[in-house]
């Protein structure tokens, strides 16, 4: 029996040694050593033998048993080391490869617009002023000339707090501010968030203005026009032609509504501008005195102009955007394309 034992470890060594892969050896290991394998059935045969005899031969065939079982683990590991210097050489990493590019971020278009508008006023010395977004009644509209009756003050236009406060329907409040805390010459442009209840797609709830003051001593409606030329001209492009059409605004006398020659087909007539050949930009006019008077301004001494656009609406021109939701749904694809 342990002649056996031996013969079995010497054919076993060998097959391990010329055993080429661990899943080859791994096969080999179950055949000499599993439940099923050659040691356990020549084990069976201890059963056969006499009392006396059968302890010293099991022992002598477990220590057979042993050393095939560390005749394995060498092998083991030396094909363990072999196939791991194997895939070391031929899958090389490579450190000193950059990583993978980030994707890259730009500012939102409306930021842009507000960023463009501000920057090329502000070459003529308009300098920005900021207001609370929740403003009191006084300040949203009766500061402004527009009365307790006015349309404006309806409910379905404006997202009222409560009796007195209201989210501001219009940047048009900041001027009133100004003229409080600072001395004429003023010269200030409000960007900034504004709230009505309409919503479809040329109207979101929640859209942003940006509005110019200008209070000194005889301003009249040439300067108005000298401005808002200039600032059509930077913006939408040297061919760009202004022109004012009479209008009512509460807190303007004379008042004008200011239309462009449409930049997308030149004034020739497209779908964008109705084929009429204008776009309509903004409000404008001469401030009202009741207004500077309302500030604590004297209105003999002072007149000033004022003019607004809708942030949205200059970026839908410019760049022939035609639903105002867009700009407020976070798609990436939409937004990364303005850079
Ligand atoms: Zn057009």
């Amino acid at each position: 029996m342990q002649k056996k034992a031996k013969l079995i470890l010497t054919e076993a060594k060998e097959a391990f040694e010329k055993s080429p892969t661990t899943k080859l050896l791994y096969d080999l290991k179950v055949k000499y050593l599993g439940k099923q394998g050659l040691f356990s059935e020549l084990m069976k045969g201890l059963g056969k033998l006499s009392k006396e005899d059968r302890p010293q031969v099991g022992k002598e065939v477990n220590i057979v048993k042993n050393e095939l079982e560390s005749a394995y683990q060498v092998r083991l590991q030396q094909l363990d080391d072999l196939e791991m210097n194997k895939k070391l050489q031929t899958e090389h990493l490579d450190l000193t490869l950059p990583g993978p590019d980030a994707p890259r971020g730009n500012q939102h278009p409306l930021t842009q617009t507000m960023q463009e508008i501000v920057g090329i006023l502000s070459k003529i010395g308009f300098t920005v002023r900021t207001g609370p977004l929740i403003e009191t009644d006084w300040y949203n509209f009766e500061a402004l000339n527009i009365p307790k009756d006015h349309p404006a003050r309806d409910m379905q236009d404006t997202f009222y707090i409560d009796d007195t406060h209201v989210l501001r329907t219009h940047t048009s409040p900041v001027q009133i501010h100004t003229m409080q805390d600072e001395k004429p010459p003023i010269r200030i442009l409000s960007p900034g968030s504004v709230f009505r209840c309409d919503a479809d797609v040329t109207h979101s709830p929640n859209f942003y203005q940006i509005e110019g003051l200008l209070i000194d001593k005889d301003v009249s409606m040439a300067h108005l026009k000298g401005t808002i030329s200039f600032f059509v001209k930077q913006y939408f492009g040297t061919k760009i032609k202004t022109r004012f059409r009479p209008s009512f605004f509460p807190f303007t006398e004379p008042s004008a509504e200011v239309d462009c020659s449409c930049p997308q087909c030149n004034g020739k007539g497209c779908r964008i501008c109705s084929h009429t050949g204008w776009i309509e930009i903004g409000g404008s006019g001469l401030v009202h005195p009741n207004v500077i008077k309302s500030a604590g301004l004297d209105s003999d001494e002072f007149t000033g102009y004022a003019f607004g656009f809708g942030v949205e609406r200059m970026a839908m021109i410019k760049y022939g955007v035609d639903d105002i939701r867009l700009f407020n749904e976070n798609d990436v694809r939409f937004l990364g394309q303005f850079n």
